[in-house]
């Protein structure tokens, strides 16, 4: 079965280390029907296109601007991206959510603007180790599924993925168990049931994030009803990521 295996660089490598990366990942991947996908700094962009049209791979940011363009020092806007090739854009992550402050309501302004601007959006979600302790993982990620999905409508779900990512999972060598992914993964598609249709909630992208890597990958995408997954960390060998990219599921 084909899957989504999304890498997200964060802040990591230069632009000029970049090319060969793009060039290896682009070789290794060729024929497989699996969707790969590389959100890179936007700086590596440029090179992304040059690189990776040509090949099975897609590319796009890693957060964008809520603004559409005028006077916002620093942004980089959805229509920017577009313009070198992006066809992705993460937004949510639980680094910007903790680290930038946004929140749901900012999250939800950003998916309305990258969708508005054709660009697909793998969306984050996922809870606290707290939120878990306290038994409250299921609703926390309920209501943030409600609160950026406002506004939304059905026929655009068809260019988001969300991405389950505990952020206590996220950059920590830790991974949540296949059990509760799973009844994560249900949960959500439950939830977009509620919120759409059985269609949609059947229909939804639903990928998991958190500490995946060659050892453990198989496991894990192997889980029953998840499209795929979003590998922080393990994406920046390029090896090792075209290896899980190829991957027969
Ligand atoms: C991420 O950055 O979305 C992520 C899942 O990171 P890691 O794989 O390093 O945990």
């Amino acid at each position: 079965m084909e899957k989504i295996i999304i890498g997200n660089f964060k802040m990591n490598t230069k632009p000029s280390e970049f090319k060969s990366y793009a060039m290896t990942l682009a070789t290794k991947t060729k024929g497989t029907k699996n969707d790969v996908i590389v959100c890179v700094p936007y700086t590596h962009l440029e090179t992304a296109k040059e690189i990776l049209t040509e090949s099975v791979v897609e590319f796009g940011a890693q957060n964008i601007s809520e603004e559409i363009k005028g006077a916002f020092t620093g942004e980089i806007s959805a229509e920017m991206i577009k313009d070198l090739g992006a066809t992705y854009t993460i937004i949510g992550h639980s680094e910007r959510r903790a680290k930038f402050r946004e929140t749901d309501r900012l999250v939800n302004k950003k998916i309305k603007t990258a969708l508005a601007n054709g660009l697909k959006v793998v969306i984050c979600v996922g809870e606290t180790l707290q939120t878990r302790q306290n038994k409250q993982a299921s609703a926390f990620v309920k209501k943030q599924l409600d609160d950026v999905l406002k506004g939304i409508y059905e026929n655009e779900l068809d260019s988001v993925v969300i991405a389950y990512e505990p952020i206590w999972a996220v950059g920590t060598g830790k991974v949540a168990t296949p059990k509760d992914i799973q009844k994560m993964v249900e949960l959500i598609r439950k939830e977009i049931e509620n919120l759409y249709s059985e269609k949609a909630g059947k229909n939804i992208n639903v990928v998991y994030g958190g500490s995946i890597n060659l050892s453990n990958y198989k496991k894990i995408i192997s889980i029953d009803q998840i499209n795929g997954a979003l590998i922080g960390g393990a994406c920046l060998d390029v090896d090792g990521f075209s290896a899980i990219c190829r991957e027969n599921y």
